[in-house]
């Protein structure tokens, strides 16, 4: 059985259209559909109760508050039962008819199957570029994932990680087991908006970088090396001046050195800061996630 796992956050124009399309394009193959409502503001739940009426391979959840399509899929993950899950977006942007594709690299043996995009904005770009640098995550497609598949195992292995700042394609890719890539297709988002804002972007990207690597930390000891040298050097030299009775004068070169040192150590406290809020916001294991409301509780009506 394939389980498809689909986050969905004000996405109630496009599940209908989507719910069609798996049909056709899952017809003969056993499956189940978990969607996952991230508390939409729309009737997406609605409409993911209404289609679970009348089809019981679909299973909806909603959760408490917005979380981020990233918890919402850990939701999905944690209840698919089939013997590979796909995650995909609920916005169709990667058509389902790519599925057989992607099950085909699975029956040969991939465990971790990525629909690579061929085209992205800038911003991706520049993320997947820096996060493939990362030892372990080069097999991240360049220009990033639109969908991908992974088999029960990794399932099983993803439920051990319960990390909340991180990105869930670089930590599977991370994980490593058998790795595959599609090429993908994409088409244009037909109903409602992106919900990437810039703010969530740069959260993304500042989770993925203090969650796989501590390249921030080590720049920092470079740099401090770096400044120290030079200024116990340069305190040499004043000091040297002084005692030969002349002392250099100036306001000027006293307030550069004042807030050049100053703003490097502002840098160095935020990206300590942004290490550490997030070891202590992991420190308290809250709930990845909270249910709400679910489909298979029988309140639905
Ligand atoms: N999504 C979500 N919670 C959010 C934002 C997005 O569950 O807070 C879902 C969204 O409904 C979609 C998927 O995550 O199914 C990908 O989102 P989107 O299409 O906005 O991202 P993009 O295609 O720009 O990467
Ligand atoms: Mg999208």
């Amino acid at each position: 059985m394939l389980s498809i796992v689909t986050p969905a956050y004000n996405e109630a124009a496009s599940l209908p259209a989507l719910y069609a399309r798996l049909t056709a394009a899952l017809a003969g193959l056993e499956w189940e559909w978990i969607v996952v409502d991230d508390h939409s503001a729309d009737d997406t739940f609605s409409r993911i109760q209404a289609i679970a009426r009348n089809d019981s391979k679909v299973h909806g959840y909603r959760l408490a508050r917005n979380c981020g399509s990233h918890a919402a899929i850990a939701c999905g993950l944690d209840h698919a039962r089939g013997n590979a899950a796909a995650v995909m977006a609920a916005d169709l942007q990667d058509p389902p008819e790519m599925l057989p594709d992607l099950l085909a690299r699975w029956k040969d043996g991939a465990q971790v199957v990525w629909a690579a995009r061929q085209r992205a904005p800038k911003t991706s770009r520049v993320y997947y570029l820096l996060m493939r640098r990362v030892p372990g995550l080069d097999t991240m497609p360049p220009a990033g994932v639109g969908l991908f598949l992974i088999d029960r195992a990794v399932i099983e292995a993803f439920r051990q990680f319960r990390e909340q700042h991180t990105s869930i394609l670089a930590l599977i890719a991370w994980m490593g087991f058998r790795q595959a890539t599609v090429a993908g297709r994409q088409e244009a988002r037909q109903h409602g908006h992106s919900g990437w804002t810039l703010r969530k972007k740069v959260a993304l990207l500042v989770d993925s970088v203090t969650a796989f690597t501590y390249t921030p930390i080590r720049l920092m000891t470079y740099l401090g090396f770096a400044t120290a040298l030079l200024g116990f050097l340069y305190a040499g030299f004043v000091i040297i001046h002084a005692i030969r009775g002349a002392p250099m004068a100036g306001w000027a070169s006293l307030m550069v050195v004042v807030l050049v040192i100053g703003g490097i150590q502002m840098l160095m406290m935020v990206v300590l800061g942004e290490y550490l809020w997030r070891a202590l916001d992991e420190s308290r294991r809250r709930p990845r996630y909270l249910i709400e409301d679910t489909t298979e509780r029988g309140n639905t009506d």
